[in-house]
């Protein structure tokens, strides 16, 4: 099956160099911001590769947004939990069709590897059956009572819900708020990040397609903050789910009202720790997965690697080999395993935290710019390994959301936990032992919100609950993973029945 660009569905203009100038889709209508303005998207992997223009939207778009989704939420809310879920099958389905399509889409718009891309996108199929499954499984309770009385809860909808996404995963995070949104009877305004549009709209089209009333979603993008504190401020949001960094999800946080429910997911600084056990060659794949699949770009990506001291050296020797190993470059080229940081400002990050580096006298084994050689003009780096870090170093505790990590070594299992937790962040920890008292040790012990033993820091399951604590997480629900998450999509009102 072939993807039909949006402009060629939609009758949307191309400029004069051919790219589509893609639209907003508020009130059932696909349309231009208010004023035309348009903000342009380009292949991370080769920047004269113009995707698309796309609206730059304003506080006029998220009204018209907001008050178009409204109209159309009683309707959805009132239809039969069959309906929902019938919805929610066709899209999976449709998106398994088209995945191929798709996946090549997010690689030349994000930048991961095709095969990471595909499975970014077969997941959301997936994602979206799960939560097929939910629309049917909610339910209320009911309470004992004194006699010829009941109680009870009903379960309702919240209303309407913002949707605001990073790019990192596109796909993958905008379809675990969507789809357990809709299960649950509500309407939703979407926030796509400006550095991968095309996958929000991608979404959207998917789900139209599939049957979901038209005016029950919008679609509203724009670069820069705008848009999002235009939702933030909007009169008749009643629940706000956002993915990104801690700095934005601060401001959100501290701009909502009391009467928005709030969601927050957020960054990560996340550790392998590797025990006095473990086998060296077992934990520097481990790691190599943890720190440099998807370019170090997920939030779950491994950025230290705390080492049993006598582990030290044969570790380094290891990664920095495997690093050397990995092969960079466009995410479609055959053999690549790294594609390019999603963008400039990424780059100019993981540049300043080289500087650190250097000013605290580590070492950057292996890493940093690679030489321009075949590959086109974009935003890379070569995966880097830092050693030499000094415990209280800001290596060790920032976000750098690349694919650069910072080994530390450590003599007991009570200072590997001290290092591990000493971070603003909470995400996911990750330990490489078969000693389950340690193991068990740490798990109960860390302060982070995933815990995951003999594999990398990333990776997590569906159906299981996803979040973090401190500044990862405002933890309203488990956020995004599992049935736990209808939780936040749903309220309970209870009814007291008299005799
Ligand atoms: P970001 O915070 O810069 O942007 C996220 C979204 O917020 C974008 O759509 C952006 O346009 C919007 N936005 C920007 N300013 C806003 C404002 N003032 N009010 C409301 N919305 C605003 O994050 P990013 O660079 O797109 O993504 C990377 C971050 O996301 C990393 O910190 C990463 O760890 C985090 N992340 C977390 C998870 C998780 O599940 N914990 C998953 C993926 C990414």
């Amino acid at each position: 099956m072939t993807i039909a660009t949006a402009p060629e569905r939609m009758g949307a203009p191309a400029d004069r160099t051919g790219a589509p100038q893609h639209l907003n889709f508020i009130a059932g209508q696909w349309r231009a911001a208010e004023g035309g303005a348009q903000f342009e998207n380009r292949n991370p992997a080769d920047l004269s590769d113009l995707i698309g223009h796309f609206p730059d939207s304003g506080a006029a778009d998220v009204a018209a947004a907001v008050a178009g989704v409204a109209e159309a939420q009683p309707a959805w809310a009132a239809a039969s939990p069959e309906a929902r879920a019938d919805m929610l099958y066709r899209a999976a389905e449709i998106i398994a069709a088209r995945t191929p399509g798709i996946a090549a889409e997010l690689t030349r718009e994000e930048g991961k590897t095709l095969a990471e891309a595909t499975n970014e996108t077969s997941r959301i199929a997936a994602n979206f059956r799960f939560y097929a499954g939910e629309a049917l499984r909610l339910k209320g309770e009911t309470y004992p009572a004194p006699g010829g009385q009941m109680v009870l809860s009903l379960r309702q909808p919240v209303g309407t819900v913002a949707v605001i996404t990073p790019w990192n995963f596109p796909l993958s995070m905008a379809a675990r708020k969507i789809a357990p949104a809709l299960a649950a009877g509500n309407a939703v305004v979407f926030k796509p990040s400006e550095v991968s549009p095309l996958m929000g709209q991608r979404l959207v089209e998917v789900l139209l397609e599939a049957g979901l009333p038209q005016g029950l979603i919008a679609l509203v993008h724009g670069k820069g903050p705008t848009v999002g504190r235009a939702i933030t401020a909007a009169e008749g949001i009643d629940a706000l789910t956002f993915t990104g960094s801690y700095a934005v999800g601060a401001q959100i946080q501290a701009a909502l009202g009391t009467d928005t429910r709030c969601q927050l997911e957020m960054g990560g600084k996340n550790a392998t720790l590797v025990l006095e056990d473990a086998d060296i060659a077992k934990a520097a794949g481990i790691i190599l997965k943890g720190a440099f699949g998807l370019s170090g770009q997920a939030c779950t990506g491994t950025s230290r690697v705390l080492v049993a001291r006598p582990l030290h050296d044969a570790l380094l020797g290891r990664l920095a080999a495997a690093a050397e190993a990995v092969v960079i470059g466009p995410g479609d080229r055959a053999g690549v395993t790294m594609g390019p940081l999603a963008t400039a400002a990424q780059l100019e990050k993981v540049g300043r935290y080289l500087d650190i580096a250097r000013d605290e006298g580590a070492e950057i084994v292996t890493g940093g710019l690679p030489d321009q050689g075949e590959l086109p003009e974009g935003h890379w780096i070569r995966p880097t390994v830092i050693a030499g870090v000094k415990r209280g170093s800001l290596l060790l505790k920032d976000e750098i959301f690349a694919p650069v990590v910072a080994l530390c070594p450590f003599d007991t299992l009570e200072e590997a936990l001290e290092i591990a937790d000493d971070t603003e962040y909470g995400l996911a920890l990750s330990v490489v032992s078969d000693h389950l008292p340690s193991v068990l040790k740490i798990a109960e012990a860390t302060r982070h919100g995933i815990v995951k033993v003999n594999a990398p820091t990333t990776g997590v399951a569906l159906n299981a609950p996803f979040g973090g604590v401190k500044h990862s997480s405002n933890q309203s629900a488990k956020e995004q993973g599992g049935a736990n998450v209808m939780e936040f999509y749903s309220s309970l009102k209870t009814v007291y029945l008299g005799a």
